[in-house]
């Protein structure tokens, strides 16, 4: 009967907790709270919704993070997996091993990519693939005969994900923890995000100021000891920083004046969240020398990374590779595993048929004017960003930033927004969200009703003194 069902469903539920109370350490754990059972369990999901333990449905306007694009329980997709893994799970794609889903998506990946970016190197996830981006740019000057050439660029406020090599090169101070970082040859330049509603300059001024830095930085260090500059298009997770106009090309082109490989972080922005399959040509005009896509790529039902690489780099690592061993050593057991790249290959059909990236090219504009309407709340400092990617600044009305107040009063209207059914995704001051790219309307009309409504409610709490 329902009421026993109630019953074994809040049974299990505690017992999940428990469980992971007990036996659980998340990715980037509070460990202040390690052992509470107070963990959010999510048992099932379908389009755009997912569901807790207890039942209670929540608009995922997270979509999962960054990566669900299809919504949950996609049954093409699901089949797609299920069909891979009867006809051949896994074997290994190492050396002259291939897989006809792995060659069947580096085709279709060349095809999709911008310009000659033709050679699909796959990998597990973003992390894995940042990795493998620098270390083919410092294979490729190694195999010139210029070992010295292995300094990497990246700026403050990057995510580049957390294996050794891509925690080192993220730029957000406030993650860095008792963990070793490589400091010897990773260096930051500025954030360079530009917000034409709350600047004091001009997108020219700050601009200049960033170039004039970036610049400064690769003579301080010596254009002959750099390999890569590392690059997210929009700053995702260090808050939705969108660059000043012409940034892009203008780094790309300093790039090219020092010799320097311009590697582009689409782990968040390519596959559909800006509209288009990648980004970097159509939005930012440039074409890198590699681009590291993730996430989106198989819609979050598989994990899988890639890096795509320009033919001209491909050719030159392929002459100048030591003849005694001509190897290109690195990738992983799961690189491309056949399951994952069944799905990638699935999801793209997907978007194609359904011409996804047109409806989020619709969408995505009317989402963000419908959300810039909230920044006439004394609260919200601003709202940026592209496309389906967006977030909302909280702010007292003190000192802006992520101060105590400012990510306490976030950190209400994130609570709001969950009690009212619908889950953003709560970063220092930030509101942030990245909902499947299949919301229509009506799902946009409704994240950003109750988004309103929180901020509202946690401006009321601030009024009445409450969040002191
Ligand atoms: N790059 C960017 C821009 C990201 O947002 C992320 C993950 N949020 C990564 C790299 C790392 O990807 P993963 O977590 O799959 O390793």
């Amino acid at each position: 009967a329902p009421e026993n069902q109630n019953i074994s469903d809040t049974r299990e539920h505690h017992q999940l907790r428990a469980a992971d109370a007990a036996n659980l350490l998340h990715p980037w754990a509070d460990l202040s709270a390690l052992g509470d059972e107070s963990a959010m369990v999510i048992k099932s999901a379908k389009g755009v919704h997912v569901y807790d333990s207890n039942g209670k449905q929540y608009l995922d306007a997270i979509g999962g993070m960054w990566c669900i694009t299809l919504g949950y329980g996609n049954e093409e997709l699901i089949e797609a997996m299920a069909q891979q893994a009867r006809e051949m799970v896994y074997y290994t794609p190492f050396g002259d091993m291939s897989s006809s889903p792995a060659a069947r998506l580096a085709k279709k990946l060349a095809e999709l990519a911008p310009g000659d970016l033709n050679r699909a190197h796959f990998t597990t996830c973003g992390s894995t693939a940042i990795d493998s981006a620098v270390r083919t740019a410092h294979y490729y000057f190694a195999a010139q005969g210029r070992p010295e050439k292995r300094h990497v660029l990246s700026r403050r406020n990057a995510y580049h994900g957390s294996t050794y090599l891509a925690a080192s090169l993220c730029g957000k101070l406030a993650d860095r923890t008792l963990f070793h970082y490589e400091a010897d040859f990773v260096h930051h330049l500025a954030s360079p995000e530009y917000d034409p509603d709350i600047a004091t300059e001009s997108a020219d001024e700050r601009l200049s100021a960033l170039l004039e830095d970036m610049e400064s930085e690769i003579n301080r260090i010596g254009a002959e000891n750099i390999a890569c500059f590392v690059a997210e298009p929009i700053l995702a997770s260090g808050g939705v920083l969108v660059p000043p106009e012409g940034y892009h090309k203008a780094t790309l082109d300093l790039c090219h004046k020092y010799d320097i490989l311009y590697i582009s972080d689409e782990v968040v922005t390519a596959f559909g969240r800006l509209g288009h399959f990648f980004a970097s040509e159509v939005h930012f005009d440039i074409l890198p020398d590699m681009i590291v896509a993730a996430k989106g790529i198989s819609s979050g039902y598989q994990p899988l990374g890639v890096v795509m690489i320009s033919d001209r780099i491909i050719d030159s690592i392929k002459a100048n590779a030591p003849e005694d061993n001509p190897v290109f050593s690195n990738g992983y057991t799961y690189s491309g595993h056949p399951v994952a790249c069944a799905t990638a290959i699935a999801n793209i059909n997907i978007m194609e048929r359904d011409n996804i990236c047109a409806h989020v090219q619709e969408l995505g504009p009317y989402f963000l004017s419908e959300l810039r309407k909230l920044s006439s709340s004394p609260i919200v400092y601003t709202v940026r960003g592209h496309h389906l990617m967006a977030c909302v600044e909280c702010w007292t009305g003190e000192e802006a930033g992520p101060t105590e107040r400012n990510i306490a009063l976030a950190q209400r209207v994130d609570q709001y927004c969950e009690e009212a059914g619908v889950l953003v995704r709560p970063y220092e001051n930030l509101c942030i969200m990245s909902p499947p790219l299949i919301v229509d309307r009506d799902d946009v009309d409704r994240i950003v009703t109750v988004m309103g409504d929180a901020i509202k409610r946690a401006q009321r709490d601030l009024d009445m003194g409450e969040l002191d």
